[in-house]
């Protein structure tokens, strides 16, 4: 079954996120994980695909070697996931997006997996403030595009009509077609 993966630094707000996101939808989290991939929380959504919850990143305090063994974590699980069909990479809307979150960005686009940006907490920032923060969010992932990031709140359901069509067209792409 095909599986999206969302990343963000430990806080962001990922798992209200995934939990407003599937509300009154039959959620069901895999007991055991498959594979080598410990650390990782499957979500299956609605019979139909996997939402892959990733260890936050962002380890400002951890030592070298906590830090290596996420970046091995990441690797093995890029590396071995031929049902992955994109990412939703979850960032604060309020904060420039971190050194961490740039360096998943690019790691991401190097791979050409698929990358879809979320800003949440947007109820945190007036709706006519949203641009101003969107573009310092694009301009530090180097999206051409602020549009291209959705603005989100777990807290007022900002942008999961958005998100849950979002998911539909990715589970509708055939990946067969990309290369
Ligand atoms: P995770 O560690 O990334 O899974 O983060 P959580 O989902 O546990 O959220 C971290 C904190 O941010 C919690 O106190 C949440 O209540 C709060 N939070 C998460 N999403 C939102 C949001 O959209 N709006 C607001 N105002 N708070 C949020």
């Amino acid at each position: 079954e095909p599986e999206i993966a969302l990343a963000g630094r430990s806080n962001v707000g990922k798992s209200s996120l995934i939990n407003k996101f599937i509300n009154r939808k039959n959620l069901a989290r895999t007991g055991n994980t498959p594979g080598k991939t410990r650390m990782l929380n499957f979500y299956h959504i609605n019979d139909a695909f996997y939402f892959v919850d990733l260890p936050g990143y962002g380890y400002a305090k951890v030592s070298k070697d906590v830090h290596s063994q996420w970046g091995k974590m990441m690797e093995d699980y890029f590396s071995t996931r031929e049902n992955l069909r994109a990412v939703i990479q979850i960032v604060d809307i309020r904060h420039k997006p971190s050194l961490e979150d740039q360096e998943m960005h690019g790691f991401l686009r190097i791979r050409g997996i698929p990358v879809l940006v979320v800003a949440t907490k947007a109820d945190k920032i007036a709706r006519g403030q949203w641009a101003k923060y969107l573009k310092v969010i694009a301009e530090a992932l180097e999206l051409p595009d602020w549009h291209f990031i959705l603005p989100y709140s777990a807290e007022t359901g900002t942008g999961v009509e958005e998100l849950h069509q979002a998911v539909e067209e990715i589970l509708a792409e055939d990946p067969s077609e990309e290369d």
